[in-house]
């Protein structure tokens, strides 16, 4: 089958591959790596490995340390604030989507508890469509904010930030669960990225967090050390028993990408993925229709909508049937959608391509 799953999503069928051979004797030990302790040799290299393979990836400066966490993205709604939100202070969040609001939310919550304030700077919500990027006018950031939350891909809504908001001495913060590790970002610029992993890097039970020493430094000291940055930092994110396995995936899932020549080939062929799944909408705009503006389309979910939900839903289950799986838009907003993160090839989307013209000449 193609997988055009949102999250979990398709993993290189080489990463898994090694999984399966190596699953019950981990490189001659005899003993699968579940069974190793994570304080030792075995697991310590595969654990580092991840890390470093993160950080030459992404060209991570020594400015920033790399965290492997659990709790997902949902976690990071709370940990953020926990740790960069102190009492007096007000955080300000960008709203592009349904995960943005949730993370906002959090921020409220935490902030009533702990004398500290979460804005919405703008919310892109029209009709609850957030079909969107906000312009670069209706940012008004409060310089005197604790951080500039963004999400930076919106994996329902199908869209993402072009180019990322300048936030002058004011962190900022970006939720890329649905992007990272697609298109090269100038890691420099960001107080703190987050990801849950089971979209581009890899399985789902590892969070990644890239973020700036001195915010990790100076984060709050009244949250319990479970949540503290600094507890993974300092340990090199062996502060507790982390998800073995899933961080061994991840290692695996890394090699194959990095070995498929890195950022700038996974950047080449997820531009060319979009292109040629949005010129397919955009050459019958009677018969496809994007929702999302031009200007913020993602490269990573792309949605459109049929001109039926009859005929939407006789597309899936024809999709299904001819092996294509996954393309069911999020039940929030209905309609198609193509997650088409880097596991999914270009030949996968051709096949989604031919699939839908040919949909189209029946149907249209
Ligand atoms: N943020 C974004 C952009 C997402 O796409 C998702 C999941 O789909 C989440 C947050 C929630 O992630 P998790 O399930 O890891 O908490």
């Amino acid at each position: 089958v193609v997988n055009f799953n949102a999250g979990p999503a398709a993993l290189p069928l080489a990463a898994l591959e090694q999984a399966r051979d190596e699953l019950i004797d981990f490189e001659g030990t005899g003993m699968s790596l579940l069974e190793h302790s994570h304080r030792e040799a075995p697991y310590e290299k595969v654990h580092r490995e991840a890390i470093a393979l993160l950080r030459r990836m992404l060209s991570v400066p020594e400015t920033h340390d790399i965290l492997l966490m659990q709790g997902g993205a949902r976690g990071q709604f709370a940990i953020v604030p926990m740790n960069l939100l102190h009492a007096g202070k007000s955080a300000d969040y960008v709203v592009t989507g349904t995960w943005a609001k949730q993370a906002h939310e959090e921020a409220v919550l935490f902030g009533n508890m702990a004398g500290a304030k979460a804005r919405v700077v703008v919310s892109t919500e029209k009709d609850k469509k957030f079909a969107r990027i906000p312009t670069k006018d209706e940012l008004a950031f409060d310089p005197s904010a604790a951080y500039v939350h963004i999400t930076s891909n919106n994996t329902l809504f199908g869209t993402q930030w072009q180019s990322y908001p300048e936030t002058g001495d004011v962190p900022l913060v970006a939720d890329m669960t649905s992007d990272l590790l697609s298109r090269p970002i100038d890691v420099s610029k960001f107080g703190l990225i987050y990801a849950g992993a089971q979209k581009n890097v890899g399985p789902s039970g590892v969070t990644v967090v890239i973020a700036r020493k001195d915010l990790i430094a100076g984060g709050r000291t009244d949250i319990p050390q479970i949540f503290r940055y600094k507890s993974f930092a300092d340990s090199e994110s062996l502060f507790n028993t982390p998800p073995t396995f899933a961080i061994y995936v991840m290692r695996n899932t890394l090699r194959v990408l990095e070995e498929q020549g890195g950022i700038e080939a996974l950047t080449r062929e997820n531009a060319a993925k979009a292109k040629l799944l949005y010129d397919t909408i955009d050459a019958s705009p009677d018969f496809w229709r994007a929702p999302v503006e031009k200007a913020s389309r993602s490269i990573m979910n792309v949605v459109w909508r049929l001109p039926t939900e009859e005929l939407e839903k006789k597309f899936l289950g024809e999709a299904k049937a001819a092996s294509l799986v996954g393309l069911k838009g999020h039940r929030s907003v209905g309609g198609v959608r193509a997650s088409i993160y880097n596991a999914v090839r270009l030949a996968d989307v051709e096949k989604l391509v031919a699939f839908m013209r040919e949909f189209e000449k029946k149907n249209g």
